[in-house]
């Protein structure tokens, strides 16, 4: 058993309750890769914001797990060597599916996990998430549920509406379940293909698509029933068009990605909602650059060579999340 105290990490509860007093969001940037880590953390320093690291199980599967939580000790440590005294990072899992693999992140350093539920009849979800609440409590862990379920990109427009979260449901989900946090369903997606062209609409002017608003009547709904109640946004990357534009300038094939306006994630990161998951984003900017770095250097072989611009242009997209979207910057 490694606690995540030990690795100098921290849980969500006390980041959070700040965030949802303070209007502004946390940052919950996926990572697999050296290269995230250190563009995450560097973000994080110089933007004086508490940061979460999630890993998913896929990303654990790659990545290998005794790795990543020495990857998050190295994380901490780093933050305290770029000069920032008292680093808030949180190292999450991202869509844990079953208490054994809830138990196995908790008792390997991870300080908050997730157990998603979604997919399960209403009161098979409520049982698993107190399942792994009542072992994570134990160790001082914070869990996320979700309740609703995230629009899929192949999800019919008229199928969308029943899958949001019911409000009506929330009070008794959480109490009952206990979790810490809840993921809610109000119209983000997973992934780069965030909705087809035929949910959007086209920006007569730039031929651009633009995709349906946010739910925000639903998310309303929900902090006048959870009062102060941590909510997060999963699928909330915005896939920039620079990024897209530029990976199809250098041989990419991303046509017609799209994703959540930045605008309404602004907005969203004002309200209860306290973690916004960001991962497609950080993908983007990573292949834009080195795609970029390809085309232009084709003579480089050196993997220092075109992962340096890859890691920039991530920091960089950080950076603008936190201090221009989420609000997260000068906490510490
Ligand atoms: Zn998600």
């Amino acid at each position: 058993m490694t606690s995540y105290k030990e690795l100098g990490l921290v849980n969500t509860r006390e980041m959070f309750a700040k965030a949802v007093a303070g209007g502004y969001a946390i940052p919950a940037f996926n990572f697999n890769t050296l290269e995230q880590m250190q563009a995450i953390i560097q973000a994080a320093v110089e933007t004086k914001s508490p940061v979460i690291m999630q890993v998913s199980k896929g990303a654990r599967n790659y990545a290998n797990g005794t790795i990543l939580r020495y990857m998050a000790q190295g994380a901490v440590e780093y933050a305290k060597e770029l000069g920032c005294e008292k680093p808030q990072i949180v190292l999450h899992l991202d869509h844990g599916d079953t208490f054994e693999l809830c138990k196995d992140c908790i008792d390997n350093g991870f300080s908050s996990v997730m157990i998603d539920g979604s997919s399960l009849p209403y009161e098979e979800n409520i049982a698993l998430t107190k399942k792994v609440v009542e072992y994570a409590h134990k160790f001082d862990v914070t869990v996320e549920a979700e309740l609703g379920v995230l629009a899929g990109v192949e999800d019919e427009v008229a199928s969308e509406v029943s899958h949001y979260t019911k409000p009506e449901e929330v009070v008794d989900f959480s109490t009952r379940s206990g979790c810490d946090s809840l993921a809610i369903s109000i119209g983000t997606s997973h992934g780069a293909y965030k909705f087809t062209p035929e949910q959007c609409t086209r920006d007569p002017k730039t031929g651009k698509l633009v995709p349906p608003p946010l739910a925000f009547d639903i998310l309303h709904e929900i902090e006048k029933k959870l009062p102060g109640f941590p909510i997060v946004l999963h699928g909330s990357s915005s896939v920039p068009q620079e990024e897209v534009d530029t990976i199809n300038a250098h041989g990419g094939k991303l046509p017609d990605a799209v994703g959540i306006p930045e605008e309404q994630l602004r907005e969203a990161s004002k309200s209860a909602v306290c973690k916004i998951n960001i991962d497609s984003d950080s993908r983007l900017a990573m292949t834009a650059a080195i795609r970029k770095h390809f085309d232009e250097k084709p003579g480089d072989f050196d993997p220092r060579q075109y992962l340096k611009p890859a890691r920039e242009n991530m920091k960089k997209m950080y950076i603008h999340k936190i201090v221009e979207v989420l609000g997260s910057n000068d906490k510490l």
